[in-house]
């Protein structure tokens, strides 16, 4: 026991000392924590409550009015982060929508997601959404994320708690380039979403929805769930109005595209843009789906690759 507990204190000062702001430290410091809650039955709570009880004693140790604002945001992300291990209850449809995985969950959802962000109004976009507390991916493109100003918005969509997609790095059409480009519209801007966020994602969408047998592998490869859409309206000249774009998306019907019947079904997967006239349409349709008894589904619900 003793010697456990000396190994233990020689791991954990080690641990320190090494820091851990690269990820292999990190990993070892993962591992670490896994090897403690392994040990003895008994002293597993223990152990753990000691170190979640260190973190805070830690910081009100140096804590100084300007730094308490950080600790607290500091707790909220971690607490956000616990909150965010939920059991997936939706899977994607051969047909891009999305289905209840049993029979006790609500399938009249639909997912909004916003592309070719963050462009001009993404930002603004993430706002409303929360204000309507209407969760939403935005799909990021590699190509709006070049300066440190752009990153920044992408931050901020993170940070109010939207899901990031990858929409590839320069929005290209995917059947048109080398196996070896589609390989580097995807993985790159994965990586560079990762560092500015710290997260890769895990929804993938090609742009114009054109995907090849290649495309489908790396996003495979890298963990991704490849979606589509059920419908979408704001690209069309004739919806390029908020008015007009809010009833044809609430109504699932864009009769000026030859939509004269509803797309809106349980479980749809609603495309839309970082546009002026979507951003000004969006608290209308939200309230209109809701209206019609649809919930907006949770991204972190939907199952994706492990
Ligand atoms: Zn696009």
């Amino acid at each position: 026991m003793r010697k456990r507990k000396i190994i233990f204190m020689f791991l954990a000062i080690f641990v320190i000392l090494i820091g851990c702001n690269d990820q292999d430290n990190q990993k070892e410091n993962n591992e670490t924590q896994t090897n403690q809650e392994n040990q003895g039955s008994d002293s597993d709570s223990k152990t753990t409550n000691k170190n979640q009880e260190n973190e805070p004693v830690t910081e009100e140790e140096d804590v100084d009015d300007a730094n308490e604002e950080n600790d607290e945001s500091d707790k909220t992300e971690n607490n956000s982060e616990q909150e965010e291990i939920t059991e997936p209850q939706y899977e994607l449809t051969d047909s891009w929508s999305f289905q209840p995985l049993n029979e006790d969950i609500n399938d009249k959802v639909a997912l909004l997601t916003i592309d070719d962000a963050p462009d001009q109004h993404a930002v603004e976009m993430a706002e409303t959404l929360k204000e309507l507390d209407a969760p939403a991916i935005f799909f990021v493109n590699g190509h709006f994320l070049d300066t440190e100003a752009e990153q920044e918005k992408l931050k901020q969509i993170y940070e109010m708690g939207f899901a990031i997609g990858n929409h590839t790095y320069n929005h290209q059409r995917l059947s048109e380039v080398s196996e070896e480009q589609q390989r580097e519209e995807i993985v790159s801007l994965n990586d560079l979403i990762e560092e500015i966020i710290g997260e890769k994602p895990k929804f993938f969408r090609a742009p114009n929805g054109v995907n090849t047998d290649y495309v489908k592998q790396v996003v495979a490869d890298e963990g991704m769930l490849l979606m589509n859409w059920t419908y979408g309206y704001d690209y069309f000249s004739p919806y390029m109005d908020a008015e007009k774009l809010a009833t044809a998306m609430v109504t699932g019907e864009a009769p000026e595209v030859d939509v004269s019947y509803s797309l809106l079904d349980p479980g749809a997967n609603l495309l839309m843009h970082d546009r002026e006239w979507t951003y000004q349409a969006l608290p209308d349709i939200v309230n209109g789906l809701r209206d019609k008894g649809y919930e907006m589904l949770d991204p972190a619900l939907i199952k994706v690759p492990e």
